[in-house]
């Protein structure tokens, strides 16, 4: 499993590291970075909530 992150969308609001901090982060430009890829299964559902709430739809979860 895997997390596509349209990079140009990412506007650094944050709600995605909020949300899922396990993970997502923000590095030093406000830009979204993953903590794990490829993604465990056990985190799929923190993924897809992460992915829920961007306001910028700049997150998909896929696998
Ligand atoms: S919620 Fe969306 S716009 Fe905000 S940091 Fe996460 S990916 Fe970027």
């Amino acid at each position: 499993m895997h997390i596509q992150i349209q990079a140009d969308r990412c506007e650094g609001h944050g709600l995605c590291a909020d949300t899922a901090p396990e993970v997502y982060a923000l590095d030093d430009d406000a830009m979204v970075v993953l903590r794990h890829d490829p993604l465990p299964e056990t985190l799929r559902a923190k993924a897809e909530a992460g992915a829920r709430v961007c306001p910028v739809a700049a997150l998909r979860v896929v696998g």
